[in-house]
């Protein structure tokens, strides 16, 4: 039940993993080219996940950012398989110690074990052939990284997309980053995407630019918006609707709110203040 399907596009296979199977984003995708896994799954989806390589185990994991869902297996892959787990710079102290994981991600992904993982280097070839280039895309998570095929053009995006036209955000999110990272992947060569949650997407440089468009039309309809005296419920209303049930069970963590105030933030700032505090309503 809890292994939802499997994909496969030319050399990438792919297996989607999750305790709540009925939503896209309660699941997961592993991909994996050759003997290298892209990011591994939450930990509460060990015993699939173990299944799903039994036959052959991968000898290294690239990891795209620290959250759950995606490092949520690298422990136990390397203790029980001998895997090699590489991770961006700035995801080895999350890794390492752990970081905050609030009740509702508990209850979808589990927690994760620490893991000691190496820094990625500026380059990844693999022995079939394939080379593997991170490419920093920080916004959704100060370490999210995408991994570029450039011969192939498949880009492995982690977290960068997830959805062309987003209505929510988490708290800790920056949009305005995010934006210029989209911008900066869109600088290379791919036009394939691997989604972590949406799967294999054969136009995905094209997803990718509808999202940024959104986005920068949804900035500047809030700003408008804003200058003309509206307050923050007000924009979120005309912009985005009410906040859903996902807005209460994550207690305000993952909501619509939070995409607008965080839209009418500075963009340079990266710390968000309070909305009170930024002139905000
Ligand atoms: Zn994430």
């Amino acid at each position: 039940m809890a292994l939802v399907e499997q994909q496969q596009f030319e050399a990438v296979q792919a297996v989607r993993i999750g305790r709540f199977t009925r939503r896209f984003n309660t699941t997961v995708l592993v991909y994996r080219l050759g003997n290298t896994l892209i990011d591994c799954g939450p930990p509460n989806q060990w015993k699939v996940l173990q299944a799903w390589l039994e036959a052959h185990p991968p000898q290294q994991l690239l990891l795209t950012h620290h959250h759950e869902d995606h490092c949520g297996n690298a422990a136990a892959l390397k203790a029980r398989l001998g895997v090699r787990v590489l991770a961006p710079e700035a995801s080895l102290p999350f890794l390492r110690n752990g970081f905050p994981i609030q009740l509702y991600r508990q209850i979808v992904w589990g927690v994760p074990e620490p893991v000691a993982a190496e820094a990625l280097p500026e380059k990844i070839e693999l022995p079939e052939g394939f080379t593997l280039i991170p490419i920093p895309a920080p916004g959704h998570a100060p370490d999210m990284t995408c991994f570029l095929e450039p011969n192939q053009g498949w880009l492995f995006t982690g977290d960068l997309y997830i959805s062309d036209r987003p209505q929510y955000l988490r708290k800790e999110e920056n949009p305005h980053q995010e934006m210029e990272s989209l911008r900066h992947v869109l600088s290379y060569n791919f036009q394939v995407v691997f989604c972590a949650h949406r799967g294999m997407l054969p136009q995905g440089r094209e997803a990718i630019q509808r999202k940024l468009d959104y986005l920068v039309s949804l900035r500047q309809q809030a700003q408008s918006l804003h200058r003309q005296g509206y307050s923050l419920r007000a924009i979120q209303h005309r912009l985005l609707g009410r906040e859903s049930e996902m807005s209460w069970i994550t207690m305000g963590h993952f909501s619509k709110r939070n995409l607008i105030e965080a839209l009418l933030q500075p963009p340079k700032e990266n710390a968000r203040k309070p909305a009170v505090e930024a002139g905000l309503r």
